[in-house]
């Protein structure tokens, strides 16, 4: 038998339904999206299943997060096929807010923020993204009121934003991350990657390349400065206009020190119009 699941799009209905999951003593999980969904979103709401009895997973093209100059008109849109894929693997409640529940005219408020949201990395190119988003996860954790809310690592700086901010406004949501899923030539799944030519798609794999190579060094010990000069000469002449391929504390995204504490090496880069974004732990040997 195929999974009941409700779509929802009225913000009553949606806490008369969560109202009914409390009071049946059910844990609530969330899997914010913003759709075209793939197996990486899908390991989330298998990673939810593990938490939570029930799962509410919301699908909204949030345009705070996008600049003039980005992709929100022409990101894809997979609704149906969303559905399906989350009707197979058990969520029960698809949360699709129309934009004028999100913003009504009046809406004015935004989230100011300081810490790992201006480490230097997304921030540094898309200085709208984290305001964006703070405000939509803020909203939609107050809509939904889960136990738990969970995010991929494949959008690590956003992760360790996102966690600042529910700590810092007192969300009782704990806010989880989940591994990035992969294609089998290593490249992270991404909604974007459905904009690659054939030939772009071809080269795509050698940001996971590089990463995987330099963290293996520095994990061994060489000296991160040349590794990483060496790492950034091989994504520009492998066609990509390298944005960052940084080290950083893991925790903090501060620039990372000698000293001991976990790393992160994070990159992102433009390959023709589209751009990637990836990261990896660095284990020290
Ligand atoms: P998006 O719809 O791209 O905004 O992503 C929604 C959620 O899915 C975010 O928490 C992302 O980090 C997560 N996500 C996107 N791609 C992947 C992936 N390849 N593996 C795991 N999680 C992912």
């Amino acid at each position: 038998m195929t999974h009941k699941l409700i779509v929802v799009r009225d913000l009553a209905r949606l806490r008369r339904q969560v109202a009914q999951y409390r009071k049946a003593g059910e844990a609530v999980a969330l899997v914010p999206t913003m759709g075209a969904l793939h197996d990486g979103h899908l390991s989330l709401v298998r990673a939810a299943r593990r938490k939570a009895k029930r799962i509410i997973v919301s699908i909204f093209v949030n345009p705070t997060q996008f600049a003039p100059t980005e992709d929100f008109k022409s990101y894809p849109r997979t609704f149906e096929a969303d559905i399906a894929a989350l009707r197979e693997v058990g969520a029960d409640v698809v949360w699709n807010p129309p934009v004028e529940v999100m913003y009504p005219r009046d809406f004015v408020t935004r989230i100011v923020l300081e810490g790992p949201a201006t480490a230097g990395l997304e921030d540094a190119s898309r200085p709208h993204f984290f305001g964006g988003v703070t405000t939509i996860v803020c909203k939609l954790l107050l809509q939904c009121l889960p136990d738990v809310a969970i995010f991929g690592e494949k959008d690590y700086q956003q992760l360790k934003v996102v966690a600042q901010m529910a700590k810092d406004l007192n969300i009782p949501s704990r806010i989880v991350g989940a591994p990035t899923v992969r294609e089998k030539d290593g490249l992270a799944m991404s909604s974007r990657n459905a904009y690659l030519s054939d030939q772009e798609r071809a080269l795509a794999p050698l940001l996971h390349q590089v990463l995987r190579d330099c963290a293996a060094r520095i994990g061994a010990g060489e000296r991160a400065a040349g590794v990483l000069a060496k790492g950034r000469k091989t994504i520009a002449r492998g066609g990509f206009v390298l944005d960052y391929l940084e080290l950083r504390n893991a925790e903090t995204l501060a620039p990372a020190t000698t000293d001991a504490g976990a790393l992160r090496l994070l990159v992102a880069a433009k390959l023709g119009k589209t751009r990637l974004i990836d990261n990896i732990a660095v284990r020290r040997k």
